[in-house]
């Protein structure tokens, strides 16, 4: 206690013209003053290290923000480019799901034109309503989830029209066969290379006896061992050299409709022989009652004698 108590003198000399001040401190504070003063030095220290640590943490922060944002702008950036690639895709898209939806139509159209050719009973084929493919403007997130819906409903239309056609497809396909089959059994091509009708089918003079008598058939001039073909597909019934008929085939066609060549050089098919359209069957010749040579052709259906010519409708096709 008395070391606490303890003071001690302090004289101050201001300057000489002044006098001297004396000051009883005590011992105490004049032994804390210096210490407080250290700690407050020590204390003020730490808060500076501290404060300034606290800085550069806050500095580091800032710069992994800012990092992070330019990181974020470049990823915005490529989704941005990414979301404009996939428009243009659906853009793509719905475009061409208009176009083979169109070609559908189109396709559907024809095979309607098909089946009118071969007489087919016309069944309707559900087309979609016609809707305008032309607008692409993206403005907004509705346009494209309208584009999306669109093109899928054009999706959906298109395989439903597929599944529709192909029975209709398959039928239409099997009557042109067989409207196919027909045409080739039906006279149509000119029976010799020669165009030169000497003689038409009906009433003329006869060029022998010189009265007046029914031609029956068609004359073609030309000269001898000319090609002669089948008018079509059949089988020959008769071929044979009699008078007045000279060298002569006859070929059935079905369906009633047969067809004669008279006055040939020479005769390639004999009866029972299937004939395609078109097939060398003799040569043109001057046999039987005849005054040069010439093709003499008949067309008769159901055992009548008709004129020819409605039946050349066109030039005999290469094999
Ligand atoms: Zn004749």
């Amino acid at each position: 206690m008395k070391s606490l108590n303890a003071r001690v003198k302090l004289v101050l000399i201001p300057d000489a013209n002044r006098p001297v001040r004396h000051y009883n401190v005590p011992k105490v504070l004049f032994v804390a003053t210096p210490a407080l003063i250290i700690l407050f030095a020590l204390c003020s220290a730490i808060f500076i290290l501290l404060n300034s640590s606290h800085l550069q943490q806050v500095e580091q922060l800032q710069e992994q923000l800012t990092l992070s944002e330019a990181s974020y702008e470049t990823l915005l950036q490529a989704r941005e480019e990414q979301i404009a690639g996939l428009e243009s895709d659906l853009a793509s898209l719905s475009r061409q799901a208009a176009e083979v939806e169109s070609k559908m139509t189109e396709i559907a159209e024809l095979e309607s034109q098909l089946k009118e050719i071969a007489g087919i009973e016309e069944t309707v084929i559900p087309l979609s309503d016609g809707q305008g493919g032309e607008e692409f403007a993206l403005a907004s997130t509705d346009a494209e989830t309208s584009l999306v819906s669109e093109t899928k409903e054009s999706f959906l239309q298109m395989t439903s029209m597929i599944d529709e056609m192909k029975p209709s497809l398959e039928s239409t396909k099997k009557a042109l066969i067989g409207y196919q089959r027909i045409l080739d059994m039906t006279p149509s091509i000119w029976p010799a290379d020669s165009r030169r009708v000497t003689s038409t089918f009906g009433i003329r003079r006869d060029p022998i006896s010189g009265r007046s008598a029914v031609h029956n058939g068609l004359d073609l001039g030309g000269n001898r061992g000319d090609p002669i073909y089948a008018a079509a597909d059949g089988i020959v019934t008769l071929s044979e050299r009699d008078y007045p008929h000279g060298n002569n085939i006859l070929i059935d066609h079905g369906r009633g409709m047969e067809t004669r060549y008279l006055h040939l050089n020479k005769r390639f098919v004999e009866a029972g022989a299937r004939v395609k359209k078109g097939q060398l069957i003799g040569e043109l010749g001057n046999t039987g009652r005849s005054t040069g040579p010439h093709l003499h052709y008949e067309v008769i259906v159901n055992g009548d004698h008709v004129d020819p010519m409605p039946y050349i409708k066109e030039d005999r096709k290469e094999p």
